[in-house]
């Protein structure tokens, strides 16, 4: 019998991550669910469970190598095997550099760059020693493009998307394992919800209307990519609202 393969999904309580999960257990994927919002987590296990996928959570903090070692430890004591890791979790208080808001650029460093690199700590060795598996990395648009008040949280998209190339490049060829960026636009989830600078607010709510992504637009660009041919490693997904320039 083929045994079910399994993907972790950090920051699988909301948004990108909880559509993610959703999509990867209706393609067959076991799915251990990461977060720190355990109420969050638990709904969203019953829920897959309900439609008949297979899942699991752990609270986890990306922010601690220890908390991520423990949840790829889990998923191998779950499903027997990690086969995606799929390092989502992330805020974005966008500023102003001179508002000196030092205390949400640390977050947005420890959240989402070091929480991909402990991501991918997690579970590297076992893939390697698997001769196996898929890291995606979730960055963004702003991994691209930089404007006014994103310098910080571009800054680590950036960040993002130079560790993914970079572990795809060392990757051995002889080996099946494959990394991807996921490079969203604008897409309607939580996200905005940790900005503080009133300016910036003051900014969207003065912009034009346009129709965000759903995350589930999101979700199925992730799905084509853990689904291609193993000689397949599609490096990187950008994705925007048609309307978004
Ligand atoms: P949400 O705010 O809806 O989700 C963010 C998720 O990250 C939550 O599940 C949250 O869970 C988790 N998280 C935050 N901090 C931590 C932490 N320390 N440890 C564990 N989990 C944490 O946002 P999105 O779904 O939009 O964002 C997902 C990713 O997509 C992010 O990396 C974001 O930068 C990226 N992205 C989003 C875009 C958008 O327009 N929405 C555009 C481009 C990229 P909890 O609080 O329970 O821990």
């Amino acid at each position: 019998m083929a045994t079910t393969k399994s993907a972790i999904i950090t920051g699988a309580s909301s948004g990108i991550g909880q559509a993610t999960a959703k999509e990867l257990a209706s393609r067959g994927f076991a799915v251990l669910l990461a977060a720190r919002r355990e109420e969050r987590l638990v709904e969203l296990k019953n829920e897959i469970e309900q439609a008949g996928g297979q899942a699991a959570y752990k609270v986890t903090d990306v922010t601690s190598a220890e908390d991520m070692k423990a949840l790829g430890e889990a998923a191998i004591e779950q499903f027997g095997q990690i086969d995606v890791m799929v390092n989502n979790a992330g805020l974005m208080p966008l500023s102003y550099m001179n508002k000196l808001k030092i205390e949400e650029w640390d977050r947005m460093v420890d959240v989402n760059i070091k929480g991909v690199l402990y991501g991918i700590a997690a579970v590297l060795p076992h893939m390697e020693e698997r001769e196996e598996g898929h890291i995606i990395n979730i960055s963004s648009v702003a991994g691209h493009d930089i404007t006014p008040g994103s310098a910080v949280y571009s800054g680590t998209k950036f960040a993002v998307r130079a560790i993914t190339e970079g572990l795809r490049q060392e990757l051995s060829p002889a080996m099946n394992i494959r990394a991807t960026i996921v490079s969203p636009g604008a897409v309607a989830t939580e996200l905005s919800d940790t900005i503080t600078d009133q300016d910036i607010l003051d900014g969207f709510a003065s912009g034009s209307p346009m129709k965000f992504l759903e995350a589930e637009d999101i979700a199925r660009a992730i799905g084509y990519a853990v689904e291609q041919p193993d000689y397949v490693d599609v490096n990187e997904i950008l994705i925007r609202p048609r309307q978004q320039k």
